[in-house]
C-alpha cells in the first residue's frame, strides 16, 4: 500500500511518515501542493493524507483539481481548523475523511486503515487467484490451499504487484518502488530478501521466476 503524505510541517510530517512506515505502508512525503499535484498525475497511490494549509497550492485547491481530473484516490485531510464549515468544505471538495490536528499517530493509522478497507470494499477490488493461491486486496489476506498465509505488508505488496501482471516481467525498479516509494534509502538486497521470504512462505514459490539482470515475473496460467 502506497501513501502520499502531503504536509509542510517538518515535525508533524516526520512523525506521520515514521508512524505510517512502521505500520508497513510505503510512504512518499511531499511538502507542497504543487509537487503533490504533479505526483498524483503521474504516479499511483492507494491513499493521500493531505494537509490543508500548504505552500504553492492549498490542500483544498489541490483536492478540487485532482477530482476534476477524475483522480479518485481516497483522501484523508488533516486540518487544524475545527469549524464545521471547514470540514464540510473539505468533504464537499471530495475528501473521504478528515482528522483534526493535533492527532495521535495511532488514530491516524486507524483512520487510514479504515478508509482503505472502506474504499477497497466499495470498489470491490477483485480477488487475485493464481494456482492454489488467493490474494484478497480488500481484506489484505492471502490463502494457499485454503490456509491463511501470514505475509508482511511489503511481501503482500510485492505478491499483489506480481499477480496483477502475470506474464509480464516487472523490473527491479518497478518492484522496489512499489515497496518503498522514492525517498527511503533502499538496501540493494532488500528486494531479493523479500522475494526469498515470499517464496519460502508460499511453498517454495517456484511460480515467481527470476529474470536475471532484469527483475521478476509470474508465468501466465
Ligand atoms: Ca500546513
Amino acid at each position: 500500500m502506497r501513501i502520499l503524505l502531503v504536509e509542510d510541517d517538518e515535525l508533524l510530517g516526520d512523525g506521520a511518515r515514521a508512524g505510517l512506515s512502521q505500520e508497513g505502508y510505503t510512504v512518499d512525503w511531499l511538502k507542497d501542493g504543487l509537487s503533490a499535484e504533479q505526483a498524483l498525475r503521474t504516479e499511483k497511490f492507494d491513499i493521500v493524507v493531505l494537509d490543508l494549509g500548504l505552500p504553492r497550492l492549498p490542500g483544498l485547491e489541490l483536492l478540487k483539481r485532482i477530482r476534476s481530473r477524475s483522480i479518485d484516490v481516497p483522501v484523508l485531510i488533516l486540518t487544524a481548523r475545527e469549524t464545521i464549515e471547514d470540514r464540510v468544505k473539505g468533504l464537499d471538495c471530495g475528501a473521504d475523511d478528515y482528522l483534526t490536528k493535533p492527532f495521535d499517530l495511532d488514530e491516524l493509522s486507524a483512520r487510514v486503515r479504515a478508509l482503505l478497507r472502506r474504499v477497497g470494499g466499495a470498489r470491490g477490488e477483485p480477488q487475485l487467484t493464481y494456482a492454489n493461491i488467493i490474494l484478497d486486496p480488500a481484506s489484505h489476506a492471502v490463502e494457499m490451499d485454503k490456509e491463511p498465509v501470514n505475509l508482511s505488508r511489503r511481501e503482500f505488496a510485492l505478491l499483489q504487484k506480481l499477480l496483477e501482471h502475470p506474464g509480464r516481467v516487472l523490473s527491479r525498479e518497478v518492484l522496489t518502488q512499489c515497496l518503498y516509494g522514492w525517498e527511503e534509502d533502499v538496501d540493494s538486497n532488500a528486494l531479493e530478501v523479500h522475494i526469498h521470504n515470499l517464496r519460502k512462505k508460499l511453498g517454495g514459490g517456484k511460480f515467481i521466476r527470476t529474470i536475471r539482470g532484469i527483475g521478476y515475473m509470474v508465468e501466465k496460467q
